[in-house]
């Protein structure tokens, strides 16, 4: 393990003089900057935070703090969901949100350049202005471009446009060692070497700061309908799923959510609006779909052929989500799952499986079960066309000791279980450092070593993000 230095009153001074006016050190330290948004996690105060405003200055700071080996954490806004963000080893926060122009579109080749601070919700509305798409669409639209492809986020819509990887085409990178270099090229395909534009992307700030980013873009769909499809259980509506797929109607979004965590949405934002009894029966799980197209005339089509599907798969009603009130405030209530969830328990902890399609009713009915076994309340919902599970344990009040035993257990039972059918670790959350041991469960030995090995090389006095991900202290 690397022996980290402090950060002194010189290097402070050194940092003063790269970024005047950006450099906070001590007292004077935002209390943001020493957690995530997953508090359970812990808090770490850096020793000092620097807000970049450029490349060049990027490369000057990691040139010092790599001389005086001293850990520097890139971070976006800060809305991570597993540590990643956070000074664990103390060191310098080096903060991109001023970095935060979009720099160009190029008409021609579809995309669009923009600094790493620019915010998900400003390149989409940007990006609508003139008719096109930055299809990526994860729930927190407050993070930033830079966050989003360094953990490889995904959303909703991942189930017809991909996630972040499948938009970045280049990228300008400031290594730990200050030297500035271009991944990737503004081209639609390649086979030229080792692909590090991808290994940056999802690499959570361990192998390099990101500075500058192609995105693709694409032309954005006139036409959006949702439908809304209450099930009688959960079983019967993630048993739908394949079928939509299978159908070629090419959802954008296809999610699934059990009653209780509709309810507590609902009541959260004090709005009813997916069915509850419909001919006497009690909707148990409800799917949410999104078609996107050209005319509202190919939506009503695809709607209808979608709809004979999923009556014969069991549907006890469909709502058409046509007019832009009800889809919004369907999908606001889908969009605050997390936080409905947060207010109603005092603590919670977050598991972010990916599973095989095939076998998310089976999972979710094991996970369900350990409620019972671990004596804790567990709320769940997800990416039914991405096999992409939210799952959470929730505290309730309990005292400290018992609440890290049982969630420590009910955690390693679904991240095991979730190994044994073929998942992986996270679908869109990534790593940090608090998914670390499960990470090495999950890939075993060689592939971790592979992993420590490639971070040796871009980074070899391990001062960039220590702890996260692979690089264990
Ligand atoms: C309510 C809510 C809903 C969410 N919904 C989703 C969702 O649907 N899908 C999803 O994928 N995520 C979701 N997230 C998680 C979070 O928004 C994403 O992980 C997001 O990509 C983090 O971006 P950020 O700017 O906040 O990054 P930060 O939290 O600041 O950092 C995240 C990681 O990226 C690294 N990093 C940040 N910027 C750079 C850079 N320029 N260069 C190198 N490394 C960098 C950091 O070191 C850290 O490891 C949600 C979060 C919340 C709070």
């Amino acid at each position: 393990m690397a022996q980290y230095n402090k950060v002194t009153a010189e290097v402070v001074e050194k940092l003063k003089a790269i970024a005047p006016n950006r450099v906070f050190a001590g007292e004077e330290i935002n209390e943001d900057y020493i957690h995530d948004e997953m508090p359970i996690y812990g808090k770490f105060a850096p020793e000092a935070v620097v807000e970049a405003a450029s490349t060049e200055e990027i490369s000057e700071i990691m040139k010092v703090c790599n001389e005086n080996c001293i850990p520097v954490i890139p971070r976006g806004a800060g809305t991570g969901l597993a540590g990643g963000a956070v000074a664990i080893e103390g060191g310098v926060v080096l903060c991109t949100t001023r970095m935060n122009k979009i720099l160009e579109y190029d008409m021609e080749n579809l995309s669009v350049r923009v600094q790493p601070g620019v915010l998900l919700q400003n390149l989409a509305d940007d990006a609508a202005t003139r008719g096109l798409l930055y299809p990526p669409d994860p729930g927190e639209k407050f993070a930033t471009l830079g966050g989003n492809v360094s953990t490889n986020a995904g959303g909703m819509r991942a189930v017809k446009y991909g996630t972040t990887r499948d938009y970045v085409r280049a990228m300008t990178v400031v290594l730990p060692t200050g030297e500035i270099v271009k991944f990737g090229s503004n081209v639609k395909k390649t086979s030229t070497g080792y692909s590090l534009l991808n290994l940056m992307i999802g690499s959570e700030g361990t192998l390099g700061i990101i500075t500058e980013i192609t995105l693709k873009l694409v032309p954005a769909p006139k036409e959006i309908i949702s439908l809304i499809v209450p099930f009688e259980d959960l079983n019967a509506c993630i048993g739908a799923v394949p079928k939509v797929l299978l159908s070629g109607l090419n959802p954008q979004a296809l999610e699934f959510m059990e009653k209780d965590i509709v309810r507590m949405s609902e009541k959260y934002l004090e709005k009813q609006v997916f069915p509850q009894v419909i001919d006497g029966v009690e909707a148990g799980a409800y799917l949410l779909i999104s078609f996107d197209g050209d005319s509202m005339e190919e939506l009503e089509q695809i709607s209808e052929q979608a709809s004979e599907i999923l009556f014969e798969e069991g549907a006890i009603d469909i709502l058409v989500a046509d007019t832009p009130e009800l889809k919004k405030n369907a999908w606001a209530a889908r969009g605050s799952f997390l936080e409905a969830i947060q207010a109603d328990t005092d603590e919670l902890d977050e598991c972010d499986v990916v599973v095989p399609i095939s076998k998310i009713a089976e999972y979710l009915e094991y996970v369900n079960s350990l409620e019972e076994k671990h004596g804790l309340r567990i709320r769940s919902f997800g990416h039914a066309g991405d096999g992409n599970l939210h799952i959470y344990a929730c505290r309730d009040g309990k005292p400290e000791a018992e609440w890290k035993e049982k969630c420590e257990a009910v955690m390693d039972d679904m991240y095991a279980r979730a190994n044994e059918i073929g998942g992986l670790v996270s679908g869109e959350h990534g790593i940090g450092h608090a998914k670390q041991e499960y990470l090495e469960r999950c890939v075993g030995p060689v592939e971790m070593g592979i992993m420590q090995n490639i971070k040796k090389v871009f980074d070899p006095n391990l001062i960039l993000n220590p702890g996260k991900v692979c690089y264990k202290l």
